[in-house]
């Protein structure tokens, strides 16, 4: 086995060991591997060993590597900040979006949705923990979004994705998640019908995986320490 398939290996682990101490299936977690400040090789590297799925924040970025990477079936994911001004590029060439936080965003990312795709995925991003300087829809701003979201055609809300504050505590990590869940379930409860709750990264997987998360996004621990400047 190569390095790269070895650490896909025990990633899966990880996620198989942290679904069984909560009774849940492993199947039931899905992988995004985050490759942000990863060489283009990198990721090429990564989706031979069967990796599918990856996950950028920096537009520019991603758009640079993306061409090195054309006739890969990669499936794209955003997962950075959005300009309302850059969302034709998002529209046209990632398969999720999952930071959408407010409705210019929403509104645009619909109307630019090229015809000839299908619908765009979207995840609903919170910024559960209110923290000023962080992107994501406050809590009490959920209910309105998804219901525009279920309205616009071009785009389809799959549910939730969220980064909670960074405190090293794992007791106030899971209480975040424990609140995202309980939104995510508000939701769906409302008629939504959701299947992904993204949170969980490489530091706080096991709780997020303990409180439902359905989709974890790993970088360093998938994948090796960053290049420390942006770039393909
Ligand atoms: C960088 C990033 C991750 C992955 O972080 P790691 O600690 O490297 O696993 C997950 N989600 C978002 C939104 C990120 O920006």
């Amino acid at each position: 086995m190569n390095i790269e398939s070895q650490r896909i290996e025990a990633l899966r682990s990880r996620i198989a060991t942290a679904c069984r101490a909560a009774g849940r299936e492993p199947a039931s977690v899905r992988l995004l591997a985050v490759s942000k400040r990863q060489s283009a090789a990198r990721v090429r590297a990564f989706y031979l060993a069967g990796q599918r799925a990856f996950g950028e924040n920096v537009l520019q970025e991603a758009r640079a590597k993306q061409p090195q990477l054309a006739n890969l079936d990669i499936e794209w994911h955003f997962i950075g900040h959005i300009q309302s001004n850059k969302t034709a590029e998002l529209a046209g060439h990632f398969q999720w979006v999952q930071s959408v936080d407010r409705e210019r965003v929403l509104r645009r990312l619909a109307d630019q949705r090229p015809a000839d795709l299908p619908p765009l995925r979207i995840l609903l991003q919170v910024n559960i923990d209110r923290e000023p300087q962080k992107s994501g829809a406050m809590p009490e701003q959920l209910a309105a979004l998804a219901e525009l979201a279920a309205r616009l055609p071009g785009i389809d809300c799959r549910g939730l994705m969220a980064i909670p504050r960074l405190t090293g505590e794992p007791d106030l990590a899971r209480d975040s998640f424990r609140r995202v869940r309980e939104r995510y379930l508000e939701l769906r409860a409302a008629g939504h019908d959701f299947d992904t709750l993204s949170m969980g990264m490489s530091a706080d997987l096991e709780w997020a995986i303990a409180e439902g998360s359905t989709m974890v996004r790993v970088g360093t621990d998938l994948m090796g320490p960053r290049n420390t400047a942006p770039g393909p």
